[in-house]
């Protein structure tokens, strides 16, 4: 399930992200999040910049250390992983409709990016990955991520998308034994969708 607000963090300054790593090495201590999170929010006037809700920024922020946390237990295990894939997000294509060149395999499931666009997010991310010995899905969702791994097994995944959906694939992951890394959405919504491709490339 999305989260059921959007949010923009894309011009919120990448030092938000450093503190973000910083709390969840805390949080392996102390548990307690609270604070540290209601201290972010002031400090980088996330709502003021994004328009969220309280409520709402506070939830985000804590997902994103939780991720944040689960990377660093997961890093080690990760690591020592031969067989690779990075599953991106389908609503992080520069289009959504036929502009859109990437061909769909349904028995997988998944887009394959056929590289029409330079400037599309997609693109840059499937080559970074690939260059580093990566094998790329794009994916229309989480839920295809059980049908993927029983066609194609792997034993470390990298995989981008909202909080929400990083937990749900992140069960999934879980469940099959596998060693995961995630990155999270910065700006979320069913299109046009943003994730940093500097965090996307020191993780692989
Ligand atoms: S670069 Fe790839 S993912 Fe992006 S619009 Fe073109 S084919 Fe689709």
């Amino acid at each position: 399930m999305p989260y059921r607000f959007d949010f923009d963090l894309s011009d919120i300054p990448r030092v938000l992200f450093a503190e973000i790593t910083r709390i969840a090495y805390n949080k392996k201590l102390h548990k307690k999040i609270g604070k540290a999170t209601l201290d972010l929010i002031e400090k980088f006037k996330i709502q003021e910049a994004t328009g969220l809700e309280i409520s709402d920024a506070v939830r985000l922020l804590e997902d994103f250390i939780e991720i944040q946390a689960i990377n660093l237990s997961q890093r080690k295990n990760f690591l020592k992983t031969k067989k690779r894939a990075v599953f991106l997000p389908h609503c992080a294509r520069k289009y959504m409709d036929n502009r859109c060149k990437a061909t769909f395999n349904p028995e997988i499931p998944s887009y394959f990016c056929n590289q029409c666009s330079d400037d599309c997010i997609i693109n840059k991310a499937t080559r970074i990955a690939e260059s580093k010995g990566y094998d790329v899905y794009v994916l229309p969702g989480g839920s295809c991520i059980p049908k993927l791994l029983k066609k194609r097994p792997y034993q470390g995944i990298v995989g981008v998308a909202c909080g929400e959906e990083i937990k749900l694939g992140g069960e999934i992951l879980a469940r099959s034994g596998l060693a995961a890394q995630a990155i999270p959405l910065i700006k979320n919504g069913c299109a046009k969708t943003i994730f940093n491709l500097e965090t996307l490339e020191k993780l692989l």
